[in-house]
């Protein structure tokens, strides 16, 4: 009876963001790895708001249970903490595999721990698409082509990475994790899609992320110096995360198996970076330089042309709305934590 009262109360009109109602043969059963991170948790939403069964698997190293709360308790809501390096039994119809710490000081903090994940973390998720028939995307990432020596980055570039690097750990387990899914691909017919992201920036990047927009925001937001690193020639391009979710979800459901580039070419230099932001926070910063870091990309840039005419996909919100947006989240994120945040 007690139970009963509770999931009638929980499931009042109102208490969580409204769903669709999607017809139980088109209800999917999703598996979101890393679904309580940055693009895991905005992932998420979409994929419920669309009416779909929903389970996040996530270790909670970097994601936060606050991302993904507003669905505790809806009846198509699951919330494992579990890591994906253990085997694990569902049962699912897809699989986005997200697991992974993604921002450089993250995922060199431990990097066995990151090579683990990405290495038996990808192998344990396509042993469970293997056996349940689902199909599984992988969340890949633009480092696998390292410093790139051409430009702008095509899928069909190989990559220049340092092996022993201190960035190796992540940019090696992810290759290798390509890699892993055309094996079950074409060994046992795994139905894979592989996701090369692009920068990416928005509301619930965590605070201590250390990635350069947050970084830059939280500086600029408390008057700090903003740290450049090197001569802020180096270049990124940026995409907001309402754009990538679209990209992942268009790739997951369409015919296209190999790995698609999924950013924003619109390409900025990082001191330019600095100024925008400042300028936009209406801030009192200085700009500083930091010395480099070690592998440090000088240029990226995604060449979209695959996802255009394969996937149907591309960009539509532009850097500085984007980056409006994200200075909105992380004013609040500095109220509700109350004092200053070393980023
Ligand atoms: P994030 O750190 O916010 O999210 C990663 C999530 O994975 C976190 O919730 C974390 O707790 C979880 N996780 C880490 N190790 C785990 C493990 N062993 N078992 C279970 N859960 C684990 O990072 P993000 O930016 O949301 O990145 C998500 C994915 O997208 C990552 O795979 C990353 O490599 C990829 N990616 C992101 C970007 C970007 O710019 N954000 C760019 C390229 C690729
Ligand atoms: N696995 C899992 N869940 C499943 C099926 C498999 O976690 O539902 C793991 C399994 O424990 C193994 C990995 O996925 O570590 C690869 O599985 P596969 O069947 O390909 O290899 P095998 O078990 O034959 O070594
Ligand atoms: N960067 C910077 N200051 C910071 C954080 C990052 O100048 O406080 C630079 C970093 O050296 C790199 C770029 O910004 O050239 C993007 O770094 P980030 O860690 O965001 O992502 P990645 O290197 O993985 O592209």
């Amino acid at each position: 009876e007690q139970l009963a009262l509770w999931r009638t109360d929980e499931n009042k009109p109102g208490r969580y963001p409204p769903v669709k109602r999607l017809p139980p043969n088109e209800r999917l059963r999703i598996l979101v790895t890393g679904g309580a991170g940055f693009v895991g948790s905005n992932l998420v939403d979409r994929l419920m708001t669309m009416g779909h069964e929903v389970t996040v698997l996530d270790n909670l190293f970097t994601g936060r249970k606050k991302n993904v709360a507003h669905w505790l308790g809806h009846p198509n809501f699951n919330f494992v903490i579990g890591d994906v390096v253990h085997p694990i039994m569902l049962e699912v119809d897809q699989i986005y595999h997200l697991a992974c710490p993604a921002s450089p000081p993250h995922y060199q903090y431990n990097p066995i721990k990151t090579i683990k994940t990405s290495v038996e973390g990808t192998l344990n998720m396509l042993g469970l698409a293997k056996r349940v028939n689902a199909r599984m995307l992988l969340a890949s990432t633009s480092e696998i082509y390292g410093d790139p020596e051409i430009h702008p980055q095509v899928e069909s570039y190989w990559g220049n990475v340092n092996t022993i690097g201190p960035r190796a750990c992540y940019d090696e387990g992810k290759r290798v994790a390509e890699t892993m899914m055309y094996s079950y691909q074409r060994q046992v017919g795994v139905d894979v899609r592989v996701a090369r992201i692009f920068n990416t920036f928005g509301p619930r990047m965590h605070p201590n992320d250390g990635r350069v927009v947050s970084n830059f925001i939280i500086q600029a937001l408390q008057d700090k110096d903003i740290t450049v690193y090197g001569d802020g020639s180096q270049t990124r391009s940026f995409q907001f995360v309402d754009d990538l979710v679209g990209g992942l979800i268009s790739l997951m459901n369409g015919n296209y198996t190999l790995p698609v580039n999924l950013g924003n070419p619109d390409e900025y230099t990082i001191a330019h970076f600095a100024t925008a932001i400042k300028r936009l926070v209406n801030s009192n910063s200085n700009i500083v330089a930091l010395p480099a870091t070690t592998d440090d990309p000088h240029k990226r840039k995604p060449d979209i042309t695959v996802a255009r005419t394969k996937i149907g996909w591309e960009p539509a919100v532009p850097v500085e709305q984007g980056l409006v947006k994200t200075i909105e989240y992380f004013k609040k994120e500095l109220d509700e934590y109350g004092g200053e945040i070393v980023p």
